[in-house]
């Protein structure tokens, strides 16, 4: 079965070509193809460029508008598969919607460019099976035992690793004889997915739901299919069936996660179902490892992959099947360079390439539920938790009866049920979204606040380390002793509570417990591994109480986890994000979602201000089905996403007066178009970050309207100055 992309065979390009690079430029440029070369769309090749060399991809055939005197030619073609004409339509189509120069969105798609030179063969070693070598070594013993053992042709560091021995045992034995030698591919064959495992049988609702998805699949055309199912009711499962669908039909299946480089019970549950880890694609892989695998989905070798958002650019050559799990997750949205939603933008590219989608989450985004009853996407559900484990029960706990001294945060109700719960031997989460120790250090003397010299944010402290750090430009500082202000000794006091201090809290009220405490969003703070162990540590039991960031919310199985506490449940509500309250709702009940999962009933205290605030009704009542009509009433009313369109424009630059400046030329020039308002401008709420001044404009459309062509138009008419920054964000996430 072919895909749409490599059925449509591609003219032969001669005389001109239209070549893109790799560059935020404004459009392709024509180069000349030399007498002999043979060149179709989506090739890899080297132009000259200045006085320098670059790999571009031609983008199709060449026009006639400049005199041929003034064009260089193409100096080479890359011997590695074409970019498909899917991918190539879809970087067309994200530089057009998200207002981006297409060679700005080509730059994603290139990120290897070592790839583009095919794997030079490699020496490798055979058991030759006949001479023995003279001296018969212990180590030289290992090796030729190691090498009996398999049929594949090993690298001399491969045979080495096996068996615990150095390259030069190895080459020496070749050189002896008792090895041969032979040239092998640099890299072994990739693992394949194994099809017909009996890992799980489906209950009766997710054959349901598998049956559906795979009629989706066997139309083998552009569909979106929401599986709407509480945590814990397998959607995993069937989804997996949907993939293992996917691969008996011939095709590449795509699973983009919102956390790819923790996701280790992802990787091991789907080599229990497929009998070896899918290929992996985020932003700690090594470049040797990356150009293989790049390579690998070009060839077809890789038949899944599974990625962060960047994954969307690689350049399947039989895509079949995007599955985006926890579709609601904030962290879909790219918010530098090319800003765009990976979600939104899979869709695309599921679109263009005329293959199903599927979008997974126990809380769908409101932009998807929509979607969804307009009929545009197909919807299953699965409301029950598989093996009859039942949801956990929520309470909201009044944090104003509750009436704390200033530096505590534990209500007597969840400190109580947290003595109960570690009494059955069960675990506790506690969850507080604020890494460090304190957010905000404070003078006594003379109300002085720490902040960052660059950022109009306060500096957090973290006292394990004895510093104070800002989370937006990473600004780190010892702790002052005095009060850098007003010089006043010792007046320095931690306000508010971090996942720190909340395990000092923990240990005075609970002295016979050790808390661990689990920060994820900065894994160079404590090395990812040492969050990967924790996590592991916690799912196993060893660890008994956990405080954690929302890296604890995301996915993870924790068997003998009954109570979860939400030490800050209003946390979220403040601000001027539209999504506020949708987000804190999919947030918490993700995280009230890790409770009870094994064979006991779990149990979620919500720590609120204000237990009447919706979230916290829905949360508690699970009615999340009124809450959402709600919230999709109120913003339809207002004309906010989904039913209007919002772009921001964010100007930043180390000058204040160029900036307000320009943004009122801006905004006096701005589209007058019935339909079209301008907000701002104004300084964004992170006026100041890394040293750049910010201000925003902010322009809400209805949805029909080409708004980026508008934007286009508009914006062409300033020069920016080079000191200046303009990021377009279309369907801004972030309001900061
Ligand atoms: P979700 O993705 O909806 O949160 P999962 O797919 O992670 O749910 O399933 C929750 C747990 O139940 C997992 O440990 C999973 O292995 C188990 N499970 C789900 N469906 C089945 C099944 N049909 N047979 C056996 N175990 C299952
Ligand atoms: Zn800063």
């Amino acid at each position: 079965m072919d895909s749409p992309s490599s059925t449509a065979a591609e003219t032969r390009i001669t005389g001109r070509a239209s070549i893109l690079l790799p560059l935020p430029l404004a459009g392709a440029y024509d180069y000349l193809v030399p007498e002999g070369m043979i060149l179709h769309a989506g090739d890899y090749v080297v132009v000259p460029l200045g006085t320098r060399e670059r790999i571009a991809v031609v983008w199709g055939p060449g026009s006639d508008a400049l005199p041929a005197a003034r064009l260089k030619a193409v100096l080479e073609r890359r011997d590695a598969p074409p970019m498909p004409a899917d991918l190539r339509a879809f970087i067309d189509w994200v530089a057009s919607y998200t207002i981006q120069p297409p060679g700005a969105v080509l730059r994603m798609a290139m990120r290897v460019p070592a790839a583009l030179t095919p794997p030079t063969p490699v020496t490798a070693y055979l058991f030759s099976g006949g001479k023995l070598p003279e001296r018969l070594t212990e180590p030289r013993r290992r090796v030729l035992d190691t090498m009996a053992a398999t049929s594949d042709p090993l690298t001399a560091a491969e045979i080495a690793r096996k068996a615990q021995v150095s390259n030069a045992v190895v080459r020496g034995l070749a050189d002896c004889g008792a090895l041969k030698r032979v040239s092998r591919p640099r890299h072994a064959p990739l693992p394949q997915p194994v099809l017909d495992t009996e890992s799980v049988t489906l209950s009766p609702d997710q054959q349901a739901a598998a049956a559906t998805l795979r009629t989706s699949i066997a139309q083998d055309a552009f569909s979106v299919t929401l599986l709407e199912g509480v945590t814990g009711s397998g959607k995993t499962e069937v989804y997996f069936d949907a993939i293992a669908e996917t691969l008996r039909r011939g095709r590449q299946a795509l699973i983009l996660l919102p956390e790819i480089a923790l996701t280790v019970q992802f990787l091991s549950r789907f080599e229990k179902r497929f009998g070896c880890q899918p290929a992996a694609w985020h932003s700690e892989l090594s470049p040797p490892r990356r150009q293989h695998i790049w390579r690998a989905v070009a060839e077809g070798e890789v038949r899944v992959l599974v990625g962060a958002r960047s994954a969307l650019f690689l350049p399947f050559s039989e895509p079949g099947l995007i599955v985006v799990d926890e579709e609601h997750d904030p962290a879909f949205k790219q918010e530098e360079g090319v800003i765009y939603h990976a979600r939104d933008m899979a869709v695309v590219r599921a679109s263009l390439g005329g293959f199903p989608i599927l979008l997974s989450s126990a809380t769908p985004s409101l932009e998807s539920r929509v979607n969804a009853a307009s009929g545009r996407y197909r919807t299953i559900a699965l409301p029950q938790r598989h093996g009859g484990a039942m949801l956990p029960t929520i309470e909201a706990v009044d944090m104003r009866a509750a009436a704390l001294p200033a530096d505590r945060w534990l209500s007597p109700q969840l400190v109580t049920r947290m003595g109960e719960t570690l009494e059955r031997g069960e675990q506790v989460l506690l969850f507080l979204n604020r890494r460090g120790y304190a957010p905000l250090t404070l003078c006594r003397a003379c109300g002085h606040r720490l902040e960052c010299p660059h950022c109009s944010a306060w500096l957090v402290e973290h006292r394990f380390h004895g510093r104070v750090q800002c989370h937006h430009c990473g600004f780190e500082a010892a702790k002052p002793e005095s009060c850098p202000a007003c010089g006043e000794e010792a007046s320095l006091v931690a306000c508010g509570p971090g996942i720190e201090r909340l395990a000092e809290e923990v240990a005075r009220v609970l002295p016979a417990v050790t808390p661990a405490i689990l920060s994820g969003d900065n894994p160079r703070e404590r090395g990812l591994s040492s969050v990967r162990e924790t996590i592991d540590a916690f799912g196993r039991g060893d660890i008994r109480l956990l405080i954690g960031t929302q890296i604890i919310a995301k996915g993870h199985n924790f068997p003998g986890l009954t109570l979860v506490g939400v030490v800050d449940a209003d946390l979220g509500l403040s601000g001027g994000d539209l999504r506020a309250a949708e987000r804190t709702f999919q947030l918490l009940h993700q995280v009230s979602g890790r409770a009870g999962r094994g064979e006991r009933p779990g149990h979620v205290i919500l720590q609120s201000y204000m237990p009447e605030h919706p979230v916290m009704q829905a949360l508690v009542s699970g009615d999340s089905e009124r809450f959402m009509t709600t919230e999709t009433a109120a913003r339809r009313a207002r004309r906010l996403p989904p039913f209007g369109r919002l772009v921001a424009l964010i100007l930043s630059g180390p000058d204040l007066g160029q900036i307000q400046q320009l943004a009122a030329t801006l905004a006096r020039t701005a589209p007058h178009e019935t339909g079209v308002t301008l907000l701002g401008p104004a300084p964004a709420p992170l006026a100041l970050l890394r040293g750049r001044h910010r201000y925003r404009l902010l322009l809400m459309t209805d949805r029909q309207r080409n708004i980026q062509q508008t934007i286009r138009r508009w914006l062409a008419q300033h020069k920016i100055p080079n000191a200046v920054r303009l990021h377009i964000d279309v369907d801004p996430y972030s309001f900061l």
